[in-house]
C-alpha cells in the first residue's frame, strides 16, 4: 500500500503523477489530496470507477494534513509514502514516519533562479521569463523568482520584462484572454502581498503590480482573490524575498557581473529545485548547468518536460525522482534471492 499526498497546486496532475506509476508498478494506493482542491481529486474517482479501475486499488481519503495525512503517515501498513508539498510539511512527515522506517519521496519547494547572461536571446528570454515568473499565478514549484540578470543588459531587460509583464491580463481564468486567475485562498494572497510590502519596507522598487497599477476586475470578480503580476528590483539576497518561496505573482530582478558571482549567489538559498540558464555560449551553458545546485536546469527555455525524465529537488527542495525509471525503483523493492543447486 503506497500513501500519495498531494499539494493544491495543478492538482490532478500532480495527483496521477503519482497514482499512475505506483499502480503500474502493482502496489494499490491511498491517496490524500490537499484539502484545498477535494472537488478535482473526487471527480477524478468518478473517471476511475468509470474506466473500470478494480475496488481497492485507488482508495481516496479526504481531509486535512493534520487529521487524514497524518494518519497515513504513521499507518504501520503504510511502508512508502510519496509526497508532493511544502518543506516544513516534509520535515513533519519525516519525523512522523521515522519510528516506521518508511521509504519516503519527497518534492518540495523552490526558490528557483533564472541567470540571464548579457549573450542571451532576449526576444525569446524575455517572453519565457515572464512565463516563467508568473504562469499559473506563480503558484507552480518550477517558478523562477529570482532574477539575475548580467548588468550590460541589466536596464533594457528590465524595461522590456516589466512592459511585457504588464501585458497579461489578470482575472477570471475562464476568459481565454485571461493569463492571470485567482491566487488559491485569502490567506495565501495575504502572505504573498506581505512580501511585497517587506521587499519595499526593505528599500526595494516594486516596478509594476501590487500596489503600482490598477487592478481592474470584472464586476463578478471584484471579491476574488487576484493579484497583478509584480515585479520588484533593487532587492537584497539575504531579504526574505529572495530567501523564501512566495509562491505567488512575484518576481526579483537584480544585476550580477561575473559567472563566478552568480552561481555562487543562484546557490545562496536552502532549496535546489529548478534553475534557468539564458546564454548563447554553449561553453557557459554547460559550465553553469553543471555547477548549480539544482535538480533541474533548463537552458534557453523552461518548462520543456519529458514525463520520463528524472524530476525532483536538491537540499531543501526534495529528497528522491519521480519519473519513470525513478518512479518505478521507488514504488518497487528490489530483492536477492540466492539458490543454492
Ligand atoms: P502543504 O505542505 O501545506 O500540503 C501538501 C499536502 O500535505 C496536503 O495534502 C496537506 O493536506 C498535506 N499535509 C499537511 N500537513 C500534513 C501532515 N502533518 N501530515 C501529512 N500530510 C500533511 O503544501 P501546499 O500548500 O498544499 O502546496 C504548496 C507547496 O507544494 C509549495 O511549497 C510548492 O513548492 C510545493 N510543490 C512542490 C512540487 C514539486 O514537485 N517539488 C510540486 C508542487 C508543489
Amino acid at each position: 500500500v503506497a500513501g500519495l499526498i498531494s499539494p493544491w497546486n495543478l492538482p490532478l496532475y500532480l495527483l496521477t503523477w503519482k497514482i499512475a506509476p505506483a499502480i503500474a508498478c502493482g502496489n494499490t494506493v491511498v491517496a490524500k489530496p490537499s484539502e484545498m482542491t477535494s472537488v478535482t481529486a473526487w471527480m477524478m474517482c468518478k473517471l476511475l470507477e468509470k474506466a473500470g479501475v478494480p475496488p481497492g486499488v485507488v482508495n481516496v481519503v479526504f481531509g486535512t494534513g493534520a487529521k487524514a495525512g497524518e494518519a497515513l503517515v504513521c499507518h504501520p501498513d503504510v511502508p512508502l509514502i510519496s509526497f508532493t508539498g511544502s518543506t516544513l510539511t516534509a520535515q513533519r512527515i519525516t519525523e512522523r514516519s521515522a519510528p516506521h522506517c518508511k521509504r519516503l519521496s519527497l518534492e518540495l519547494g523552490g526558490k528557483n533562479p533564472a541567470i540571464i547572461f548579457d549573450d542571451a536571446d532576449l526576444s525569446q528570454c524575455i517572453p519565457t521569463t515572464v512565463r516563467s515568473s508568473f504562469a499559473n499565478q506563480g503558484e507552480i514549484c518550477l517558478c523562477t523568482s529570482r532574477i539575475f540578470v548580467q548588468r550590460g543588459i541589466y536596464s533594457e531587460f528590465l524595461k522590456r520584462f516589466v512592459a511585457e509583464a504588464k501585458k497579461w491580463k489578470t482575472g477570471n481564468p475562464s476568459d481565454p484572454t485571461v493569463d492571470v486567475g485567482a491566487l488559491i485562498s485569502k490567506e495565501h494572497l495575504e502572505k504573498v502581498r506581505n512580501y511585497v510590502k517587506k521587499a519595499q519596507a526593505e528599500g526595494a522598487r516594486v516596478l509594476c503590480g501590487e500596489g503600482v497599477d490598477p487592478l481592474a476586475l470584472p464586476p463578478g470578480n471584484q471579491k476574488g482573490y487576484f493579484m497583478l503580476p509584480t515585479v520588484i528590483a533593487e532587492v537584497k539576497d539575504e531579504s526574505c524575498c529572495m530567501q523564501e518561496e512566495i509562491f505567488g505573482p512575484v518576481t526579483c530582478v537584480v544585476a550580477f557581473d561575473t559567472e563566478e558571482e552568480v552561481i555562487q549567489r543562484a546557490n545562496g538559498v536552502k532549496y535546489g529545485l529548478a534553475a534557468t540558464v539564458w546564454s548563447s555560449n554553449v561553453g557557459r551553458v554547460h559550465r553553469v548547468a553543471h555547477r548549480l545546485q539544482s535538480g533541474l536546469v533548463w537552458t534557453n527555455c523552461w518548462l520543456v518536460r519529458d514525463l520520463n525524465l528524472p524530476f525532483g529537488g536538491m537540499k531543501a527542495s526534495g529528497i528522491g525522482r519521480e519519473g519513470a525509471k525513478d518512479s518505478y525503483e521507488f514504488f518497487t523493492e528490489v530483492k536477492t534471492i540466492t539458490i543454492k543447486h
